[in-house]
């Protein structure tokens, strides 16, 4: 098997995958996709529960996305999850999408039932699942902030902690405009008071020090869900003046075991997570949508922990 196929090996799945023994019948689509740890996570629980389906890498490109999707039921796909940057795009390209996935606007999770594409979403159910393994801790109870609250994976986290209704949600983002569209978005869920004080219990605020300092000093739990930290050289999203030692950080990346933020946050003595957890959680969900059975959760975790 390849590390990464292209649209080109789609169109010609049988040719390009010839002889491989089980055949590929998921995968991710991503841009860049190549760091992806999914396909050694799902593979090993598809092994372990005597599924005879391989997971792969597929390098999509965003002008690409429509017309790999409608491939893959010709391919003999069983369904695909999606990464950045095609979560929102991919949710106008299917047949039917669960409520949770069209609430939130974004699809990570393609289901093929025939000739139709039925999608749905992880991520958040994920994090929920993720947040209370790393630090026992509920989202109900927190006050969060998502830095990255415009993208896909920030979209999916805000909207389950609006669902979950966290104390209070404060929405961060580079593009400040998603960011407010999507506070307006989840306003009906935090009508009620629940928090002491004068804080507001959703905000949407700009993306500068001051206002994130005066933030963060009503703040639990800050979560990055941009994708500032993938790359070796990216800086830390937060300036480390503003961590202290009773935040809890957590950093949907995972390709680094501490990105720069929460090393950063670590020397502050914040209890810090990466997005390994997330990632368990929210391929569990799909490996569950998929097969209906429960997944292996035991089995994935050592997989992903395994160097690749
Ligand atoms: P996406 O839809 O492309 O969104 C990217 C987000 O990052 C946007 O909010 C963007 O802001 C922001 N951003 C990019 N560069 C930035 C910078 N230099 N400074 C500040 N903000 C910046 O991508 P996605 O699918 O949501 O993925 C985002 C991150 O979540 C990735 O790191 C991915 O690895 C991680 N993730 C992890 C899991 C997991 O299971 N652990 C699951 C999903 C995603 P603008 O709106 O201004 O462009």
């Amino acid at each position: 098997m390849k590390d990464v196929y292209t649209l080109e090996d789609l169109r010609h799945w049988d040719a390009a995958t010839a002889g491989e023994e089980p055949p590929i019948r998921l995968s991710v689509f991503g841009d860049p996709v190549a760091h992806s740890l999914s396909p050694q996570m799902h593979n090993a629980a598809l092994a372990a529960c005597g599924i005879p389906a391989r997971y792969c890498r597929l390098h999509i490109r965003p002008e690409e996305l429509g017309e790999a999707l409608r491939l893959l039921p010709k391919a003999g796909f069983l369904g695909t999850n999606i990464t950045i940057p095609h979560k929102a795009a991919t949710l106008g390209l299917l047949d039917a999408v669960d409520d949770h996935a069209r609430k939130i606007g974004v699809v990570n999770t393609v289901v093929v039932e025939g000739e139709r594409l039925l999608g749905f979403n992880t991520d958040g159910p994920g994090l929920l699942r993720a947040i209370r393994a790393e630090f026992g801790v509920d989202l109900r109870d927190l006050r969060v902030m998502v830095l990255g609250a415009g993208g896909g994976a920030g979209r999916a986290i805000a909207a389950q902690c609006a669902l979950e209704n966290c104390e209070r949600l404060v929405l961060v983002n580079r593009t400040f405009e998603k960011a407010q569209r999507l506070a307006a978005e989840l306003e009906p869920y935090f009508k009620g008071p629940r928090v002491f004080g004068p804080a507001r219990r959703l905000e949407a605020v700009p993306w500068e020090e001051p206002v994130l300092a005066a933030q963060l000093a009503n703040t639990d739990l800050v979560i990055n869900a941009t994708s500032c930290g993938m790359k070796r050289t990216d800086p830390s999203v937060l300036p480390s003046s503003l961590l202290r030692a009773s935040l809890m950080v957590y950093d949907t990346i995972y390709t680094a075991q501490l990105t720069p933020l929460l090393i950063d946050a670590q020397s502050a003595g914040a209890r810090v997570a990466n997005g390994a957890s997330m990632l368990l959680y929210q391929g569990v969900l799909s490996f569950e949508i998929w097969f209906n059975r429960p997944a292996p959760v035991e089995v994935m975790r050592a997989a992903m922990e395994r160097p690749s």
